[in-house]
């Protein structure tokens, strides 16, 4: 084993889009693990848009990333040392020491077993981890669907998106999706059985959603924010629900958007509108895993996962799933697969 190791550092708060210089790759010793401490060998790791959030220096749901350190996020890899009792060398974890090729996981962190016969390593940072979890909760608690109700996706080729639409398929929902390609809605109205899609470059918003949801949307899972929700809000039918799930348009802006000017319309149409973080809905991690887990396994949803490979690679794969470059979830691949 090598006597060092490899990990991505805030250089600079980033202004606007982040750049090269505002990351450093860093080299240090390979750390041993202290008592209850696991050494882990990363095998992938996750870019997902709230760490751009985490860049700037403000009070949020989860504390800012700091100049000087290294990143954090979600992550999968094998233990190669142990002191924690829960993780035998060998053993297979999830944890959020991401980043980096060589993790040290306490045992007061948030980290589990994954096990690689159930499903392949990397699923556990996107369709059956957090962002399918996101989806999940999404759809069956914040904004519930109901068989025979329209349901609108947008950022829908995406790691949230892509299983949002197909729960709510599989619930009997009539789905419509956007994406900022023309591969993207290919997928989504081939593979994962979209009843509709479209490139919102190619188009008007408000008039594609009248052309593709003619009865109004009842639920819209709202990844985008800005213009999508704008529009999105302009369609809704009574009683309507809004997942307001994130913003991604927005995240690299440097001044905040000013809000939808159809605002006033959630009035009279009696819309509930709600924003949630994923750690809220722990609770649904059962259900979550079987119900998905079943339909991953029978085929009934699909995923697709776009790897980069390479620590150095990784704030380019983090710039370019803010830019659209992934279809479903984007990994950065910096170590090997179970054998
Ligand atoms: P995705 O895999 O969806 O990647 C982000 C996608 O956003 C890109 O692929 C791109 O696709 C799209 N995008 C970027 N800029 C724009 C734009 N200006 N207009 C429209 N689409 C754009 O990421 P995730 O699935 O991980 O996350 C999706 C959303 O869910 C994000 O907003 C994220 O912050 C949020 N989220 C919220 C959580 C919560 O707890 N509330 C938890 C996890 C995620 P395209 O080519 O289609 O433009």
């Amino acid at each position: 084993m090598s006597a060092t190791t490899r990990e991505i550092r805030l250089a600079s708060r980033p202004h606007g889009e982040p750049t090269d210089e505002d990351f450093e790759l860093g080299e240090s010793p390979l750390p041993e693990p202290g008592p209850g401490e696991v050494l882990v060998r990363n095998s992938y790791l996750s870019v997902d848009p709230y760490m751009r959030g985490r860049m700037r220096d403000v009070k949020s749901y989860i504390p800012p990333f700091q100049v000087g350190e290294v990143l954090e996020g979600g992550a999968v890899g094998q233990v190669v040392a142990s002191n924690d009792g829960r993780f035998e060398e060998g053993a297979w974890i999830q944890h959020m020491a991401g980043w980096r090729e060589h993790a040290l996981v306490g045992d007061g962190a948030l980290a589990y077993p994954v096990d690689p016969a159930v499903a392949p390593i990397g699923t556990s940072l996107g369709v059956l981890g957090m962002p399918g979890l996101t989806a999940y909760a999404g759809v069956t608690e914040v904004a519930p669907v109901e068989e025979g109700e329209t349901v609108y996706v947008s950022a829908a080729a995406g790691a949230v998106g892509s299983v949002a639409g197909q729960i709510a398929r599989l619930r009997g929902c009539r789905v419509v999706g956007s994406a900022g390609s023309a591969e993207k809605v290919e997928w989504l109205t081939g593979e994962l059985g979209f009843d509709a899609a479209f490139d919102y470059h190619d188009v008007e918003l408000t008039q594609a959603l009248r052309e593709h949801c003619p009865k109004g949307i009842d639920v819209y899972f709202d990844n985008v924010g800005g213009d999508h929700l704008s529009a999105a809000l302009g369609r809704m039918r009574v009683h309507g629900r809004v997942a307001l799930c994130g913003a991604v348009a927005e995240y690299n802006e440097e001044t905040p958007q000013s809000g939808p000017d159809n605002f006033v319309g959630v009035i009279p149409r009696r819309l509930s509108l709600r924003g949630f973080i994923v750690f809220d809905h722990a609770h649904l991690l059962k259900p979550f895993l079987s119900e998905v887990g079943a339909w991953v396994r029978a085929g009934d949803l699909r995923y697709r996962e776009t790897v980069v490979e390479g620590l150095e690679n990784m704030p380019s794969a983090f710039n370019g799933l803010l830019a659209g470059d992934n279809i479903g979830k984007m990994l950065v691949k910096v170590g090997p697969d179970p054998a």
